[in-house]
């Protein structure tokens, strides 16, 4: 069973719904709206699918995740434009081209990693290996901020473990997905992966479905807590990478022009809206006019504009709703008498959902803007004298997803990434991620790592087989 055409290339006759571009609000495309019943036959479809995919073996699905990398470059242009004008991210800067290249680098890495089984015992004739069996069918549901790559993250190690998939994006960011599956389904046979368009409601009916083996799950921590409920219906494996609020520490006597470009990037990757963007600096008050300063001149002079529009580093805010978010946590830091250095308002000359990126000083724990995920162009940055006070700080959070430590002497920095509470500890940037490193998250930013083996291992059943 196959989705028909028109479920997958709505039109308003097909009764799709508009998608805005996210700069200029004009409608560029149309979403299928699925139902809960599309969502029961793809699932179906795939669960035919499976033991035939599965069949094919691992250096069949290797050689057809390397033929969809090859197809992703050879259309990343077109998909690049695409993503940039669903989701806002500029063309270029660590953006739309970036992230389309991403998802050939981890669909081959999917490719290429090797699992094989391990002896875990071993003792005269006795002996007991692990193997790695495929789980059955996948539920992918990704986030909006970098749809196209998270979803790659999601799917292309499901696939090569012999798993089927099935895809929801969220509700913001559907197009892109689709394109993305799209090239995908060239290559695969009928029913190994579909993706279906539909709200928050279908996202609930997959989590809870009893025709999936494992959730692969990135978003926020409060969905992420619904989707362990629904898994008490289906005992579904869970991989949860969820929300963060990731701080940095800048240590004494920090070289600050040397670590600047790293810095500003990790606070303002895809204008704010990523994961593992630092979201709280905790700076020594030896550098901390410095690091501030700094930080504003390169807040005030990156371009911000239309992401189609060459030279733009910096984009809109995706949706409404993160935008009210970004500017009520401004807001409210001024309204505690933070200081505001640059930014702090709407960039309403750029469309309505660009906010300027904004630098927040002689700030505390406490305000809003440092305690909760603001996830947009905003940094608090907040003045530390003590490392041992500073490291409390930063692990008083209830997320875990990264964490940075910025130092002359990477030494004394690794010294200190010991005793932060994180999934990763980076070491002079933030957010760098690498598809044989295993990443996820610790506290409530979730459980389960993606990538590499740790990956390939998430979407597999262990099997012992002992003699
Ligand atoms: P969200 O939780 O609102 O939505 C994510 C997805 O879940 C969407 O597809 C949505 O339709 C779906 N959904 C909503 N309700 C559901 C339910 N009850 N059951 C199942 N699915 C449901 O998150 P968002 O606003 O799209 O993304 C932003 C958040 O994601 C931020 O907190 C960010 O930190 C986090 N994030 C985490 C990572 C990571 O790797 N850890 C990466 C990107 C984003």
């Amino acid at each position: 069973m196959t989705m028909p055409a028109a479920h997958t290339h709505a039109t308003p006759e097909t009764g799709g719904r508009p998608i805005p571009d996210a700069a200029t609000r004009e409608t560029i495309g149309y979403a299928p709206v699925h139902t809960v019943a599309d969502l029961d036959a793809a699932i179906a479809a795939a669960r035919d699918a499976q033991p035939a995919w599965n069949a094919l073996g691992h250096a069949e699905r290797s050689r057809i995740l390397h033929a969809i990398a090859d197809d992703i470059e050879a259309n990343s242009e077109e998909l690049a434009q695409l993503l940039s004008r669903e989701q806002g991210k500029p063309l270029d800067g660590p953006n739309a081209r970036f992230e389309v290249g991403a998802c050939a680098v981890w669909t081959r890495n999917a490719a290429d990693t090797v699992l094989e089984p391990e002896v875990v015992f071993e003792d005269g004739p006795a002996r007991a290996e692990v193997h790695y069996d495929a789980l059955g069918v996948v539920g992918a549901i990704g986030p909006w901020n970098w749809p196209m790559m998270i979803t790659v993250w999601q799917i292309a190690p499901s696939l090569r473990m012999g798993n089927t998939v099935v895809v929801k994006p969220s509700e913001y960011t559907p197009l892109s997905v689709m394109a993305l599956v799209d090239v995908f389904n060239r290559h695969l046979p009928s029913g190994v992966l579909t993706a279906i368009s539909g709200d928050r409601e279908v996202g609930a009916a997959i989590a809870a479905h009893r025709g999936l083996d494992k959730i692969m799950f990135t978003g926020s921590t409060a969905t992420g807590r619904k989707i362990v409920e629904s898994s008490a219906h289906n005992l579904a494996r869970l991989t949860l990478e969820l929300g963060g609020n990731d701080p940095g520490i800048v240590l004494p006597d920090t070289d600050v022009k040397a670590i600047a470009e790293n810095l500003f990037w990790g606070c303002f990757i895809n204008t704010g809206q990523t994961c593992a963007a630092l979201k709280r600096l905790y700076v020594h008050e030896s550098v901390y006019d410095e690091v501030v300063d700094t930080l504003a001149e390169m807040a005030r002079t990156m371009p911000m504009g239309r992401g189609l529009d060459e030279g733009n580093v910096l984009g809109p805010l995706q949706n409404e709703k993160q935008f009210e978010i970004v500017r009520d946590l401004v807001d409210d830091a001024r309204a505690r008498g933070a200081r505001i250095v640059t930014g702090g308002e709407a960039a309403a000359d750029l469309g309505p959902l660009f906010y300027r990126a904004t630098v927040v000083a002689d700030i505390d724990d406490g305000a809003r803007l440092v305690d909760e995920e603001q996830f947009g162009p905003a940094i608090p940055v907040v003045k530390y004298r003590d490392i041992d006070d500073a490291v409390r700080r930063a692990n008083a959070s209830e997320q875990g997803l990264g964490a940075s430590v910025w130092s002359n002497d990477p030494d004394e920095a690794a010294a200190v990434a010991t005793r932060v509470q994180a999934g990763t500890v980076w070491i002079n940037t933030h957010g760098g991620l690498n598809p044989a490193v295993p990443f996820g998250g610790t506290k409530q930013s979730g459980y389960g790592q993606e990538f590499g083996v740790a990956g390939l291992k998430a979407v597999a059943a262990p099997k012992v087989i002992s003699r």
